[in-house]
């Protein structure tokens, strides 16, 4: 039966809720998956990548994350792959900050790698970005191009110092490897919150076959947490970002610290968020291969009908969460797909 216009109307307002009372109302979209990075735990040296013809233009992605908007969502974040490599992914900035003007949207905001920040933190900010995250495991350069295989150090400090010159708030991601940064993570905090950061640490998942195996990077952050203890005196903190971190206050620096544990301790009870892949494929749980196409109805019309109806049925598909191991048993990845397809 074809609805009539009216009651898609009403659909295309009518708020995603998914089977178990959870509001969606975080939408993260990764909006290439290419990268000018090769990160160790995220990728293979030769990766490849998705053909350009796949990819939603960035006119589609901004109708996806419209049609969300008016169905809840309040907060959207942009990511990858590197969002900043995407050709001209400032006009989607751009065309996406009248949701902010209208007060539809709470934030707009991204995760980066850094190493074009100092290029765009400023348009960012024009462009109502208040907050961004930015991943960087360590201080130490060569330490930093081991890890990223083809990063700069000097050039993400670059980009950290614009995007805080243009009044960004920066938030420092590291994911803790195990015989890597564990040294570091200590170094890393309090270089962060000297310069007012706030630092949030990552447990390595699962995601994508990549070269050496997860479980010599694996380092679980109730170790990484025990240590800083020896040291510092940390206050579990109330805040929250919308996103899956929990926040312990560190006495000495006054800074926060975030600990995502996907790992060691399931967060999915209150997950309030879905991704959209750069292709169109909307994935209910990062730690789950069942996933919608929204590409499909997308172009199937130029009016939404279609696309609020792929919504719908993809978030009464949403499941109550993920169950992720790493150990010896396993050869592959709990997910076959990686963090830079899914977009971290
Ligand atoms: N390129 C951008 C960046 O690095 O910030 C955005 C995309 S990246 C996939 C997002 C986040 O995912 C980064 O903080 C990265 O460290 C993290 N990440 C990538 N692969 C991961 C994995 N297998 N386990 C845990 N975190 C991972
Ligand atoms: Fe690129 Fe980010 Fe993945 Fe590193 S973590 S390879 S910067 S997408």
């Amino acid at each position: 039966m074809i609805a009539k216009p009216d009651a898609i109307e009403q659909l295309a307002r009518a708020p995603l809720v998914d089977p178990f009372g959870r509001d969606i109302s975080y939408l993260r979209i990764s909006v290439t998956d290419r990268c000018d990075f090769r990160c160790v735990y995220c990728m293979s040296e030769d990766m490849t990548f998705l053909p350009k013809r796949d990819l939603l233009t960035l006119e589609e992605i901004d109708r996806v994350a419209t049609a969300f908007i008016a169905r809840g969502t309040r907060k959207l974040r942009l990511t990858g792959g590197e969002p900043l490599v995407r050709r001209d992914v400032m006009s989607l900035f751009r065309s996406l900050s009248r949701h902010l003007t209208t007060g539809a949207l709470e934030e707009l905001t991204l995760t980066t790698n850094g190493s074009l920040l100092d290029r765009y933190a400023q348009e960012l900010a024009d462009y109502g970005v208040r907050r961004i995250n930015v991943s960087l495991d360590t201080l130490d350069p060569d330490k930093f191009r081991k890890i990223t295989r083809w990063g700069d150090l000097d050039k993400v400090l670059g980009g950290i110092e614009a995007a805080r010159k243009a009044g960004l708030r920066v938030k420092i991601n590291a994911v803790a490897l195990k015989g890597v940064n564990e040294d570091e993570i200590e170094g890393l905090m309090t270089w962060a919150h000297g310069l007012g950061m706030d630092l949030t640490l990552i447990e390595v998942m699962p995601l994508g076959e990549i070269e050496p195996g997860r479980i010599d990077q694996f380092l679980p952050l109730s170790v990484v947490r025990a240590r800083l203890l020896d040291n510092y005196s940390l206050i579990e903190d109330p805040y929250r970002t919308g996103g899956p971190a929990r926040y312990v206050r560190v006495k000495e620096t006054g800074g926060l610290v975030g600990f995502i544990t996907p790992m060691t301790h399931n967060f999915c009870e209150s997950c309030n968020r879905v991704r959209l892949t750069c292709t169109g494929t909307l994935y209910m749980c990062l730690g789950q291969e069942d996933a919608a196409d929204l590409r499909a109805p997308l172009r199937a019309s130029p009016d939404d009908a279609g696309l609020h109806r792929a919504m719908e049925e993809a978030i009464s598909r949403k499941p109550k969460g993920h169950d992720f191991i790493i150990d010896r048993r396993r050869a592959k990845p709990a997910v076959g797909r990686h963090m830079s397809v899914t977009g971290g």
